[in-house]
């Protein structure tokens, strides 16, 4: 076996000439079979481009609309079901687009750039409730709701409570068996598209002695009774994406609503928001990319001393180092989620993806706003829209920290 040993100055030298000639006609092949992670598929690129045309027709002249009324448009939300933008991968034989994983975050990331809180919508049913129904769901559980998830329906993913939050499974909401049947008792907060949902995925402890090991999944229909949705909370951003509490008092469901296992609530909860994570990052990729082409035809067009501003140094500089950024977060989105697709472990990759571009799309909009002067600081541009719904991204689906101990984790189990 060919070896390699460290010289001192740190270089790594190849002892055995051999492995050269038998690497370099691996490193031919290889070459030809890789491709760039930003080279998309005839299907990937087509759904880009439509998804591309359709945010900025139907979407962008109802942005400012939705964020002060606090509500999805209807013709926007009829509008991404009649595009198959709500069923990205669920099967054709279901009614839905049966296109890849790869394709829903390229959707999201492309609606991210005209509005981010419609895409808190689209991610959540394609990258949670979809996904949680096509793998886990029983024929019939996949008869009764994926043809209505790509048509009409939309879903909620009910995990957080008041007092578990990154702690999710110390959460408190139970589900005592009663015959054939269980009853949900306790309260979900922070629940995205409550105020839109027909239906609920409810993360809740239906034995409770045994820990976080009797978290079970539940399906509640909305109109079951018990079930009641709070006030829309007042936020910061994302405002036209309802976040609501979601109440289940005496919430009666056969016992044929478990979705998946008994008993394994925890495990999809957090296999799935692994996945789901990769969809906030293509949000957060989408969102700073929407940011910064807003802003630099802004900074081409502004003259000061008599020059566009675009053209100082420190501008330019500036600016070449947040589109440096924004590529190398999409890289680690797009990398996550093509291993996702290739069936690769991908955990680490997902929360650095998560974090890396949460983090980058922040600088972004601070930047942004810098670049535009005063009127970026006025509702004039949608840019303080693009700051102000930038900073969810640090704390759903698991906060930056939460993120960061995920890649320590992968490290230390690298290097012991
Ligand atoms: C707009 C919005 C939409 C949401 N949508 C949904 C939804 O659809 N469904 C759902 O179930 N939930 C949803 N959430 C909840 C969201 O996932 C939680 O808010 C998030 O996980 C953080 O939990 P928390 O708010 O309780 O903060 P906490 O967990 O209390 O965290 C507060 C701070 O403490 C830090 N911290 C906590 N534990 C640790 C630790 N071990 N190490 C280091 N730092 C730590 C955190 O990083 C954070 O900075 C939503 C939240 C918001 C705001």
């Amino acid at each position: 076996m060919g070896s390699f040993s460290r010289v001192f100055n740190g270089l790594i030298k190849l002892k055995d000439s051999a492995l050269i000639l038998k690497t370099g006609k691996q490193c031919a092949s290889y070459a030809t079979a890789s491709k760039p992670l930003t080279q998309l598929s005839e299907d990937e690129l087509l759904m880009k481009e439509s998804v591309s045309k359709l945010a900025v027709t139907e979407i962008l002249p109802k942005v400012r609309k939705m964020e002060d009324e606090e509500k999805i448009d209807e013709g926007v939300l009829s509008s991404l079901f009649a595009n198959g933008l709500m069923g990205v991968e669920i099967e054709e034989e279901y009614g839905g687009s049966g296109c890849s994983f790869m394709s829903s975050i390229i959707v999201v990331e492309e609606l991210a750039k005209v509005d981010p809180a419609v895409t808190v919508l689209v991610d959540i049913q394609n990258t949670l409730i979809n996904s949680l129904f096509r793998k886990l769901g029983t024929p019939q559980q996949k008869q009764t709701y994926l043809p209505k998830l790509a048509q009409n329906t939309v879903g909620s993913f009910c995990l957080s409570e008041a007092s578990s939050g990154s702690d999710a499974f110390s959460l408190k909401t139970t589900a005592t068996q009663d015959g054939d049947d269980y009853i949900i008792n306790g309260a979900k907060m922070w629940i995205s598209n409550s105020d839109l949902a027909d239906v609920f995925l409810v993360m809740a402890n239906a034995n409770p002695s045994a820990g976080y090991r009797g978290i079970t999944t539940f399906i509640v229909d909305r109109n079951t009774p018990g079930l009641s949705i709070g006030k829309k909370e007042k936020k910061l951003g994302m405002s036209a994406s309802g976040t609501c509490m979601v109440y289940f008092d005496n919430v009666r469901v056969p016992k044929n609503n478990i979705l998946g296992e008994f008993g394994k609530g925890y495990i999809y909860a957090a296999s799935f928001l692994n996945e789901g994570r990769i969809g906030i990052g293509a949000q957060m990729v989408g969102l700073a990319q929407g940011c910064l082409d807003a802003t630099i035809k802004y900074t081409l067009e502004r003259k000061q001393f008599g020059q566009e501003i675009f053209a100082f140094q420190s501008m330019k500089h500036d600016i070449a180092k947040i589109v440096t950024e924004i590529e190398a977060a999409r890289l680690l989105v797009y990398n996550a989620a093509r291993k996702v697709e290739a069936g690769e472990p991908f955990i680490q990759e997902a929360s650095m993806a998560k974090y890396f571009s949460s983090e980058v799309a922040q600088k972004t909009t601070v930047k942004c706003i810098d670049w535009m002067g005063g009127v970026g600081f006025t509702r004039d541009y949608l840019q303080e829209k693009f700051y102000r719904d930038v900073k969810i991204g640090t704390i759903y689906e698991g906060t930056t920290n939460m993120q960061l101990e995920t890649i320590a984790k992968y490290i230390r189990k690298q290097y012991s």
